[in-house]
């Protein structure tokens, strides 16, 4: 199920931006969605290789990567069980999970903390069994994602990523290194306090100045919205005819006009933004939304 993809690259009209394309990998799949594919495909060859067919997992309630890995693993018939944060709940993402097959764990904040813990708590005489970190987070992670650059055809001044863990962004400036490029990958945490991607960036590949965080457009904090953000949404939508996830996507993209408002990068730079996906969480936020 992890065969070749390319996904493909489209050039979107941002007015004013004039040569800004979109690496759609929110179209490689609508459920193991974006850099979420790329993030598996070698973690799940690795749980294959080791002989393992259960996946064990972690995540929050709206988690893409719960989705995602509930998804491989019923394509890949392994079977799937996730950590959820927090008290019982209810959600479009957790109802794909449960339909998939995944078992949910749901446990209060302070025993989530200690994901290893947890684990070996249910599962340590399993040897069945195969750990994934919150968000994929690991070196066949990033591996996944550096094939990004691989793919591209043609060169870029800029390549935007949106952060959670930073292991994308670790793939993408591993890439970017390995090949060689002169390309500034500007990195958007979509975190409050986001400077700490750096040094988790740097546990995978050596930093560079090709790196470039931007700390400043978490719009406070991990999935907190604003109604500017909101509104950039709807203009978004509709003007480019793609959809953008409020969580990541839209952060990275107003950042990208932002910057540009500020004369940190030019109308005519090649810039190209990882549209890295995550729509389901988009169907949970209609109240938030308001049309007039
Ligand atoms: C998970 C996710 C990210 C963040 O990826 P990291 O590797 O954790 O930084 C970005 N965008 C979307 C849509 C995601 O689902």
């Amino acid at each position: 199920m992890f065969e070749k993809i390319y996904s493909p690259v489209q050039k979107i009209d941002l007015h004013p931006l004039s040569n800004l394309y979109v690496k759609r990998d929110d179209l490689i799949d609508p459920y193991i969605s974006g850099n979420k594919w790329r993030k598996l495909k070698y973690i799940l060859q690795k749980a294959k290789a080791e002989q393992k067919n259960h996946l064990v997992t972690f995540g929050g309630a709206y988690s893409n990567h719960l989705v995602a890995t509930a998804a491989a693993a019923a394509r890949s018939r392994l079977q799937a069980t996730a950590f959820v944060r927090g008290e019982e709940v209810n959600n479009q993402m957790l109802l794909i999970c449960s339909l998939y097959g995944m078992k949910l764990i749901f446990v209060d904040r302070e025993s989530y903390k200690n994901k290893v813990d947890l684990y070996k708590q249910y599962f340590d005489s399993d040897d069945s069994t195969y750990f994934i970190d919150e968000g994929g987070a690991s070196a066949e992670a990033v591996q996944g994602c550096s094939e990004i650059i691989l793919e591209l055809t043609k060169t870029y001044d800029h390549i935007f990523v949106a952060a959670g863990t930073g292991t994308t962004a670790a793939g993408l400036l591993k890439g970017i290194q390995d090949a060689g490029l002169n390309t500034k990958l500007h990195v958007v945490p979509v975190l409050k306090g986001g400077s700490f991607i750096a040094d988790e960036i740097a546990g995978y590949t050596t930093l560079s100045d090709h790196l470039i965080l931007h700390t400043d457009y978490h719009f406070g904090g991990y999935a907190r919205t604003t109604p500017e953000l909101l509104d950039f949404i709807k203009k978004f939508s509709k003007q480019t005819g793609v959809l953008i996830d409020p969580v990541y996507t839209a952060k990275m993209f107003y950042a990208i006009l932002d910057l540009y408002q500020q004369n940190q990068i030019l109308t005519t730079d090649r810039i190209l933004a990882i549209h890295t996906g995550g729509l389901l969480g988009l169907l949970g936020m209609k109240d938030k939304f308001h049309f007039a």
